[in-house]
Parts: structure tokens; C-alpha cells; sequence
């Protein structure tokens, strides 16, 4: 591949994937406006519609996890559900992040937004795979959204995910996934692979971060694939364990802690 990633150490995929995410922290929305042709906002609304933050009927409010939250994308939209449609002003979220640029850019933006300054919102630098400061059985919801195929070890991650959930909480993974459709996925293909790194070059001034993004995508496990390294760490899914988004551009996948 393009960095060569097979040949190189854990620590320097880390550090690599670590330049890559400053190198796109402040231009972040804008590529994914353009990458997604805007698609990502529908599918970030559609992903916490679907997980209904907030709509327990006890007043204590969920604790959500939104790791590799970056630039608050999840979580800003987690609180405007919980508050505008439940009415549920307890909800409260951590963002965990590896990375300081993205959760500057991330702070800076809700301040932006009435969570800012409303305790209702908290920043943690961190490595998904080992988040020693989170209690065992603390959080109702662990949300990671186009974060787990950066990961250098994915099943370490999703075992400390099922660790920090609570007995019944909730695990939900939205991702870059695989098209069935040969016809889709010729188009798709090309785009990502032709269009996506060129505009990461004439919008970004970046062209090889957004080729190792595209390059990660292809690499990444199949829905079923990652649905069974899901029940491997101990989750249980209910029905097909996956919804796929946009003929499987993405896909959703989710699991309950027994
Ligand atoms: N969730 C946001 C969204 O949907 O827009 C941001 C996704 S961004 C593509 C991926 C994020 O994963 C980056 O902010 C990066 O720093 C973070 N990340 C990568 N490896 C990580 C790790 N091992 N632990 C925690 N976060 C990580």
C-alpha cells in the first residue's frame, strides 16, 4: 500500500495515523462535506436518531462514550437529541480522543454550541484500546463513529469498550464499510479512489493523508467480519447485527453488554 503500512511497526502505524489526523484537524468538516458529497451528516443524524440518546424514563441521564469523537460531531448531536427530543437534561458525554489537535478543534467548536460550558460535556485524551481513568460497568452508551478501522488493535478495543459499559449498555460503531453492488461499488471505487486524495490535495494541501483514509477503508473488515469480532468480545447482536447505510458505504453495527 501506499505507506507501506504491512512492513511497519505498531507504534510507527500509530504515530503515522496520529500525523494524519493533525495534518486534517481544521480542514475535518469541509473534506467531509466534499468526500461524502454531504452524506456524512445524514448518516450521523440518522445513527443517534437510531440510539435515541436520553429517553430512559429514570431522571439520571445516560453516561455516553463517544470514543475517537474528535471533532464533537457524535456528541454535539447526541445532547441536541437528548435535550430537544427527550427532554432529558442529564445526558452527559465524555469525548476520548488519541489525538490533542482534533480534540482542540473539537473544544473549540463547543463553545460554539450550548454544551460548552453546561458540564454536560467532557474531553479525555486517550487510546481506545486502553482507557484506564474509565470505572468498569460505568457507561449506558459507547458510541465510535469512523474511528475503529484507525485503530492498531481493534479486538483490544472492543474488549475495553464491553469493560466500560455497564450490564446492558449499549455498543454502537458506525464505519466505512464494503458495497455488495458490483456496479455501485465500480463507481464508488473510483471516486474514492481518484476523486478523494485529489481533493484532499486541492483542498487540504494533503494528498497522502487522504489516501491513507481511503486505503484504510478497503482494508477494513467485512460487516460480517466485524460483526463477529463484535460477539468475539463478548457482545450479543439481535437480528443481522449491522444495518448497512447508502448500499453499505457505511454500515452500523451494534451489540448489547449481557
Ligand atoms: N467521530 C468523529 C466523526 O465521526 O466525525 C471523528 C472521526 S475521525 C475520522 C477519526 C478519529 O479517530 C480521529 O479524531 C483520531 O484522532 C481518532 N483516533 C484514531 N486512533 C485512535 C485511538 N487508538 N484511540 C482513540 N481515538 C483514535
Amino acid at each position: 500500500t501506499h505507506f507501506g503500512f504491512e512492513t511497519i511497526s505498531e507504534a510507527q502505524k500509530e504515530a503515522r495515523v496520529g500525523a494524519v489526523f493533525s495534518s486534517v484537524a481544521s480542514s475535518y468538516d469541509t473534506m467531509n462535506d466534499l468526500m461524502s458529497l454531504g452524506v456524512h451528516r445524514l448518516w450521523k443524524d440518522y445513527f443517534v436518531r437510531s440510539l435515541n440518546p436520553g429517553s430512559r424514563t429514570d431522571d439520571k441521564g445516560w453516561k455516553i462514550l463517544d470514543v475517537a469523537g474528535g471533532t464533537g460531531d457524535i456528541a454535539f448531536r447526541m445532547l441536541d437529541h437528548a435535550t430537544n427530543v427527550n427532554l432529558d437534561l442529564n445526558t452527559k458525554v465524555t469525548i476520548a480522543d488519541i489525538n490533542p489537535d482534533m480534540l482542540a478543534e473539537g473544544q473549540k467548536r463547543a463553545l460554539e454550541t450550548p454544551y460548552g460550558k453546561s458540564g454536560r460535556l467532557s474531553f479525555m485524551q486517550g487510546n481506545a484500546e486502553s482507557m484506564p481513568s474509565i470505572p468498569s460497568d460505568s457507561i449506558d452508551l459507547y458510541t465510535v463513529a469512523f474511528g475503529i478501522r484507525n485503530f492498531t488493535n481493534k479486538d483490544a478495543a472492543l474488549r475495553e469498550a464491553f469493560r466500560v459499559l455497564k450490564p446492558g449498555g449499549v455498543f454502537a460503531c458506525m464505519e466505512f464499510s464494503h458495497v455488495n453492488s458490483s456496479i455501485f461499488n465500480a463507481v464508488y471505487k473510483r471516486w474514492s479512489f481518484a476523486a478523494i486524495p485529489l481533493i484532499g490535495q486541492l483542498v487540504a494541501g494533503d494528498r497522502d493523508s487522504y489516501q491513507y483514509l481511503v486505503e484504510s477503508i478497503e482494508r477494513f473488515p467485512t460487516q460480517e467480519e466485524f460483526k463477529a469480532m463484535i460477539q468475539d468480545a463478548g457482545f450479543i447482536t439481535s437480528g443481522d447485527g449491522y444495518e448497512k447505510l447508502t448500499g453499505g458505504i457505511a454500515s452500523i453495527h451494534r451489540g448489547i453488554k449481557p
